[in-house]
């Protein structure tokens, strides 16, 4: 099979994922009345989805990875060439998940590594495009970290595009706002019954629930939580920027939203995502849903949430 049918087939796989899970969130909701044009969607489809995704792409892939396999020249020795392509993916995928496990349980227990992944865990509404929502910094690690094992030890090129393919409809499938009863299912393959669980803002699950696809490492390492109730809030327990560039910068410092809307140029472009719904909805329905949507939650203050993760 060529290079560009594999791109052909799995662009395929993800529109046509695209076009199930909006239609099985329509129709089976995990949380019922949450809108498809929901709080933050154009944040998420604009700046993480398409132009973060474009750029991380070719810093990863041009600048990270085919400097340093050239500098070390490790894929010429084609370490696993020789294996069926199967293999080779069921082996990537589950490295991967192992390694993501563990750097995702460190995310939540570091106060360095949190701020790589506060973003992700900013998103009051989780459903098929949040998982988009991940810090420019995360992304870069965890992709380097990801492809790389994949190109030195000198994996068919189609390797690439296929992973990318499940970890696009996996990240997608556990975010989504449908309402699974997987079974025993869920001891194995993760899905948005302990996933939506994992981005509560409820105390008990900030520490659990690490699991990207394999469900299997939190129930072996005792981190899985899955309850017979569903969460009632989602989001960060304090104030955290909605904007893009806003989430961008707070790795390093929290800048006050509400004082730059004070700015008419910051106004205008903020207002951007406002004009992106109305396209669709009209002015009058998102107005009347902004009033009807609560106030980010703000229970407790940012330092009492750090009072919970270790030095
Ligand atoms: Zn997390
Ligand atoms: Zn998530």
């Amino acid at each position: 099979m060529s290079q560009s049918t594999v791109l052909y087939m799995t662009s395929s796989i993800m529109l046509t994922s695209v076009v199930a899970f909006i239609w099985l969130e329509r129709t089976y909701p995990y949380r019922k009345g949450l809108p498809f044009l929901r709080e933050g969607i154009w944040s998420d489809f604009f700046w993480y989805s398409v132009v973060q995704n474009f750029v991380l792409q070719i810093v990863i892939f041009d600048y990270l990875i085919h400097p340093i396999d050239i500098h070390f020249n490790l894929s010429r020795l084609h370490l696993v060439s020789a294996w069926p392509v199967a293999c080779q993916v069921l082996f990537f995928l589950f490295l991967h998940d192992f390694y993501i496990y563990w750097f995702h349980r460190w995310q939540h227990n570091s106060k360095i590594l949190w701020k790589t992944h506060e973003a992700h865990h900013s998103a009051r509404a989780v459903d098929w495009i949040a998982g988009s929502r991940s810090h420019a910094l995360e992304i870069l690690i965890n992709q380097t970290i990801e492809f790389l094992p994949i190109v030195a030890l000198g994996a068919d090129p189609m390797v690439v595009p296929i992973k990318a393919c499940f970890d696009g409809v996996w990240g997608m499938y556990i975010h989504s706002n449908i309402d699974v009863r997987s079974g025993k299912l869920q001891y194995f393959i993760n899905g948005p019954e302990m996933h939506q669980w994992h981005h509560a803002d409820e105390q008990e699950v900030f520490f659990a629930n690490y699991s990207t696809k394999f469900a299997i490492w939190d129930w072996l390492f005792g981190t899985a939580y899955l309850p017979k109730t569903k969460p009632t809030k989602y989001g960060l327990p304090y104030a955290y920027p909605d904007d893009y560039f806003l989430q961008t910068l707070a790795i390093v410092k929290k800048v006050d939203e509400q004082k730059l809307l004070r700015f008419k140029f910051f106004k205008s472009y903020h207002g951007l995502g406002t004009k992106f719904l109305q396209l669709f909805k009209g002015p009058q329905a998102v107005t009347a849903r902004k009033q009807e949507e609560p106030a980010a939650p703000v229970q407790r203050s940012r330092a009492a949430h750090e009072k919970n993760l270790p030095e």
